[in-house]
């Protein structure tokens, strides 16, 4: 790893303030000095910068009980707004935020299946941008920056998608197709870096500072915060657990290898558990994923067997995998989210919790917890919106790379396409 500069410190600071902001909503410098542990000299410091470039504005003052009046601090939602993006296989998401990131429009497509090459899947994306647009109600001037999450392995320093294998794209430059069709600077990433920052930032990471948000949906992986700094690897790729093996020579994955958690967890793996257990249950009739697990959500209220039996053999699989991740990074938490999480979240987790136990070696066990995520809202988007904030302070002359949030790729400083 890069030897951490004086720079890098004061951009982790400067993280460090935000982040505790966003958690408090408004602070004194006093408060902000004892939530992050960093000097008052230092916060007055960070303060004085991003009230400068408009980030932060006074949220009025307050006695301090005989001595000067303390100001109370808020970040202005006023100075603009950020843009959360969410490129799935299936479906592009928007939100509109404010910069105290509030969500504050929003709009959702399906691109047609041959809207996959990359001029037209960004042509589409730049519509659905005007459908949020127009949902907030905002002149679109008033846009900062964009933060977009693509499917598999993302380069965000380059702007590249290095590989895609749904859309069969290799090496595309996405981050410039996007700014030039959307006019305006954007920053691009992977969604289990997404799902993490915004873990750290707004969930489970207000509190502790390990903490693995593991995502459940059509595929399965986790994002990773140790030590408050994201994990992203040597090449973007790390967390990716959902292909890590569960069953050795079990069920064939969609990465080509065998016995991959996302193979039992991930919904195909959940239609399979279901065909094991009763081939010919209606359930298993439809092809699209998300009635499917709405339809074992209904089948549980309804006391149905084979959906219970499906919760049963899938929260052992989930224990097992649980309990791999559990001993091999000892987190302070495990965050739970992802579509599959909303609709069966729940009573998978309370079964989970029969079998985790016995999974997880006592010192990890012991300082764990496992809960589905108190994260607002889209998880993806706002951890986007995150990341476009940084680049948004990078803009406005406040250089950001190398803070806690991009640890991993030193302090270099070459991402400011569009600005
Ligand atoms: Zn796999």
């Amino acid at each position: 790893m890069t030897k951490r500069t004086s720079k890098d410190i004061r951009n982790q600071s400067r993280f460090a303030l935000l982040r505790g902001l966003y958690s408090l909503r408004t602070a004194t410098r006093q408060e902000l000095t004892a939530a992050t542990g960093l000097s008052f000299a230092t916060i007055s410091n960070i303060v004085g910068e991003l009230i400068d470039v408009g980030v932060l504005v006074e949220a009025g003052r307050e006695d301090s009980g005989g001595g000067r009046p303390v100001t109370r601090l808020k970040i202005s939602p006023e100075r603009g707004a950020l843009v959360g993006i969410d490129i799935a296989e299936t479906y592009v998401h928007v939100d509109i935020y404010d910069l105290a990131l509030g969500v504050i429009g929003q709009a959702e497509s399906e691109p047609a299946i041959d809207e996959n090459e990359p001029s037209a899947l960004v042509r589409h994306v730049a519509g659905v941008l005007d459908q949020a647009v127009a949902d907030a109600g905002i002149s679109r001037d008033r846009l900062l920056r964009v933060g977009i999450s693509l499917p598999g392995q993302v380069d965000p320093q380059r702007g590249v998608s290095v590989f895609a294998p749904n859309w069969d794209w290799h090496e595309v430059h996405i981050q410039s197709l996007l700014s030039e069709a959307l006019g305006l600077p954007v920053d691009v990433d992977n969604p289990l870096r997404a799902i993490a920052i915004a873990e750290l930032w707004f969930g489970a990471g207000r509190l502790v500072n390990n903490v693995a948000t593991v995502n459940l949906g059509t595929g399965v992986g986790t994002g990773l915060a140790i030590d408050g700094d994201l994990v992203r690897g040597s090449s973007n790729t790390a967390g990716e657990w959902g292909h890590t093996t569960l069953v050795y020579n079990g069920r064939l994955c969609r990465c080509g290898r065998r016995g991959c958690v996302e193979a039992y967890l991930g919904v195909p793996g959940l239609q399979a558990t279901m065909a094991e257990i009763n081939a010919a249950h209606d359930l298993l009739t439809g092809d699209r994923q998300r009635e499917f697990v709405a339809d074992v959500a209904k089948g549980l209220a309804d006391d149905d067997p084979d959906c219970k039996e499906l919760i049963e053999v899938t929260a052992r699989y989930f224990a097992a995998a649980l309990g791999n991740l559990v001993n091999f990074i000892n987190p302070d938490h495990v965050s739970i989210l992802g579509w599959t999480a909303r609709l069966l979240g729940a009573e998978l987790l309370e079964v989970t919790d029969k079998y985790l136990p016995n999974e997880m070696l006592p010192s990890a066990r012991a300082a764990v917890r496992v809960s589905l995520s108190s994260v607002v809202g889209n998880s993806v988007t706002l951890g986007m919106a995150t990341f476009a904030l940084e680049g948004f302070l990078e803009q406005v002359g406040l250089p950001s790379r190398g803070a806690s949030t991009r640890a991993s790729f030193g302090n270099t400083s070459s991402l400011a396409a569009g600005a």
